[in-house]
């Protein structure tokens, strides 16, 4: 535990001190839940919001991209169920003042005895070795049932007071849980209250005719309020889909862990639209589609889990979140929900227009159903950010850190450094880089030994270091240098754009 806090410590410093992400208003000592990205991580950033919005709106020829307001009408929130039924439940303990969510508090009690299942059978597997039959273990094992049986009677528990809105009940949970405050240790907790997460804020100028406002707490609903516009401006054929990313704002209760849970934070979202009926067919194939996603970055197709939810929000009949093994543990990085026609119905109820499709096929008008995947930005952000970040021991002893980023990710794909500040080679170097920066972003570099450039451009992830030497002038060759197995080749210029590409060129991803 102490190593993944120390891990997730070492990735926040590195990402400050080059660039990637700060504290927001540093100076003023920081806003508690809000960073700033900083050069490299807005281009980290950018490239990682293209990699979803190819693969959603260029690689589907049904999907479409918008980009609607941040604030809406004040109805919308009514409509959606936000402004009665967008809270957290919230504990605090009285001995160290720390507040946390309370279904947070179980979820991760529960967590601790998974573990301890998966401590049995790494045990069972040392014990019995290639006689191990791990099906049987997990269904005989007393230790393993006993736990299992726990987690499945605390979810039920969990399920039935949160649906119910019985806060007691979850009070009542915790206790019998004997689940401890983390900081003091201690059991001596408040009571469970709900706690609306929406921001809210004044328009307009007099305040006699002002309205209260919110900053949306996620970007689905300004795809739900243009369904119709979508449709018939864009000629669209259920089923299709909508896609936009943006920001999002929640005043969350406990944000502690970077960006994995700000209050301010942007949301890749696409709502699929479908027949009545098929939307569990679209569910399956999004899950799977966005497994596929999140998998091509070759960050380890065992850093991702699915986990189903336990209480359905208000408006799913099915739900599952994508979680991807952060430094912090496994936890959810994209929801993909089937939200039924809940949206488009409530927003028909409360604007009192038609949210309907006609079918030609069917010769029938129906509100249509919905598939939804949400991905956070951030989210994604920190898992490539950490997944990324590796310390090596080189063969000669010594050490460096490196972010192994997806190429078609990294902010600057190449470095061109000449070999010293004179003979011609800056200027050598700065043609190689006009050659190239239509396509790829690229960094001069001059200051200091090469061996520390090298250092330099792997802390950052740049997949290639391009050497301009005496050389070059005679054959214009160049050596070209691989971050990843720092392998170098002297290679043509003439070839450096093929070689560059073939790695870096988001079409690696997307196929
Ligand atoms: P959590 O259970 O972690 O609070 P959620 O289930 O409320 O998340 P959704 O409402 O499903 O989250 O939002 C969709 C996605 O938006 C999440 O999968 C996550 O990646 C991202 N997201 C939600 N809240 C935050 C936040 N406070 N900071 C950063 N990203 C967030």
């Amino acid at each position: 535990m102490e190593q993944k806090e120390d891990k997730l410590k070492e990735v926040i410093s590195h990402a400050k001190e080059y660039g990637f992400v700060f504290p927001s208003s540093e100076i003023y000592d920081g806003l508690a839940a809000t960073y700033d990205y900083g050069q490299l991580g807005s281009e980290l950033k950018n490239n990682i919001k293209s990699y979803w919005w190819k693969s959603m709106v260029q690689m589907h020829e049904n999907i479409v991209g918008i980009d609607s307001a941040i604030f809406m009408h004040p109805t919308t929130w009514k409509a959606s169920g936000h402004v009665d039924a967008f809270n957290d439940p919230l504990i605090d303990n009285k001995d160290s003042k720390k507040r946390y969510r309370a279904d947070v508090l179980l979820e991760e009690h529960m967590e601790k005895m998974r573990l301890k299942i998966e401590k049995e059978v790494e045990k069972g597997v040392k014990r019995f070795g290639d006689d191990f039959d791990e099906h049987q273990f997990r269904a005989t094992n007393p230790n393993v049932l006993r736990n299992a049986e726990k987690i499945k009677e605390i979810e039920d528990r969990m399920r039935t007071s949160l649906e119910a809105n019985d806060l007691e009940g979850v009070y009542q949970l915790i206790m019998d849980c004997e689940i401890v405050c983390p900081v003091s240790g201690s059991r001596n907790w408040t009571e469970v209250r709900q706690f609306n997460l929406m921001f809210s804020t004044e328009i307009g100028s007099v305040s006699g005719d002002a309205a209260t406002i919110y900053l949306r707490p996620e970007t689905a609903q300004g795809i739900f309020v243009n369904f119709l516009n979508v449709q018939k401006s864009g000629r669209m054929k259920i089923p299709f889909g909508i896609a936009q990313i943006g920001k999002a704002f929640r005043n969350e209760i406990v944000a502690r862990q970077f960006i994995f849970r700000m209050r301010e934070f942007e949301q890749m979202e696409m709502q699929f639209f479908c027949r009545p009926g098929e939307e569990m067919k679209w569910y399956e194939y999004w899950k799977e589609t966005r497994s596929k996603w999140h998998k091509a970055l070759g960050l380890g197709d065992n850093q991702y889990r699915f986990h189903d939810h336990i209480k359905l929000a208000h408006y799913a009949n099915a739900a599952c979140d994508i979680e991807f093994n952060f430094p912090m543990g496994f936890k959810e990085l994209e929801g993909i929900h089937s939200r039924t026609d809940f949206d488009l119905k409530q927003h028909e109820l409360f604007s009192g227009k038609k949210l309907q499709y006609f079918d030609p096929e069917l010769n029938q008008n129906y509100v249509p159903f919905v598939v939804e995947t949400s991905v956070g930005l951030d989210r994604m952000f920190l898992a490539v950010l950490s997944a990324s970040h590796k310390n090596e021991v080189l063969e000669d002893g010594s050490e460096r850190t490196v972010l192994s980023i997806p190429p078609a990710l990294a902010p600057y794909k190449a470095a061109v450094m000449p070999l010293t500040k004179k003979d011609g080679l800056p200027e050598k170097a700065r043609e190689i880089i006009d050659g190239l920066k239509f396509d790829f972003l690229c960094q001069y570099d001059e200051k200091d030994s090469i061996g520390k450039r090298y250092r330099r451009q792997d802390a950052i992830g740049t997949p290639f270091s391009v050497t301009v030497d005496h050389e070059t002038l005679e054959n214009n060759t160049v050596t070209i240098r691989d971050r990843d197995t720092m392998e170098q080749v002297r290679v043509n210029i003439a070839d450096l754009h093929r070689l560059i590409d073939d790695k870096v060129n988001m079409r690696t991803l997307l196929v």
